[in-house]
């Protein structure tokens, strides 16, 4: 089954999308994920990333797509994979259609003060990519690996809202674009209501 979590910034896609591929045995694909880990290299690629990243902006369809198809094209994937945080733009789901079938599209959906108040909190492990919200933590050390928390610089408050409104603009189309694909899911639920209600639905 090849998945998609679609949703605001902060509705839980990167939780979700990662305890449904321990559930589903399925590899989660992140791109915010992939790119970071390339912006970490002193390459020219990596600089240019960095610099839409750290301001809340798309990285270039061009280069995104590169990077899902290289990535979808492996091993792992070969039973299906759950995406997040890809397709953002109606040309990337466009490209995405042309390389593999999408079978659902989990749509997380939460109000803006919430997504905001998520962000804000949010604090990310450098090694691992865990995900916590300081509202849950204590010290600055990852639970699963202990490695350092840090906050992003794309969860500070300027980039936040211009990455919501890119959402709005750029992403939400892709609602209609997958039409009866779309699985609707009430983000704004605990962690674990939320990946039931969303394996119930998948039928998983
Ligand atoms: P995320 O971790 O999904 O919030 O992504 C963090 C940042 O990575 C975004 O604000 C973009 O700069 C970049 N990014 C991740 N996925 C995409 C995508 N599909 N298209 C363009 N930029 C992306």
């Amino acid at each position: 089954m090849n998945i998609i979590l679609l949703g605001p910034q902060g509705s839980g896609k990167g939780t979700q999308a990662t305890l449904l591929s321990g559930k589903m045995q399925l590899p989660k694909i992140s791109t915010g994920d992939l790119l970071r880990e390339i912006a970490q290299g002193k390459t020219p690629l990596g600089e240019k990333i960095k610099s839409y990243q750290s301001k809340g902006l798309l990285v270039p369809d061009g280069i995104v797509i590169e990077v899902i198809k290289g990535r979808i094209q492996r091993k792992d994937c070969k039973n299906g994979f759950i995406l997040e945080g890809f397709p953002r733009t109606l040309m990337q789901a466009e490209h995405l259609g042309k390389i593999t079938a999408i079978d659902k599209v989990v749509l997380l959906k939460i109000s803006d003060a919430e997504a905001v108040s998520r962000l804000s909190t949010r604090r990310q492990c450098k090694k691992c990519n865990a995900i916590y919200s300081l509202n849950n933590i204590e010290g600055n050390k990852c639970a699963k690996c202990g490695s350092d928390l840090y906050q992003r610089e794309d969860d500070k408050p300027g980039a936040i809202k211009k990455r919501l409104q890119l959402y709005k603009k750029e992403t939400e189309p892709l609602i209609k674009y997958y039409g009866k694909r779309i699985v609707e899911i009430d983000g704004s639920k605990p962690v674990e209501n939320v990946l039931n209600d969303i394996l119930k639905k998948l039928g998983a």
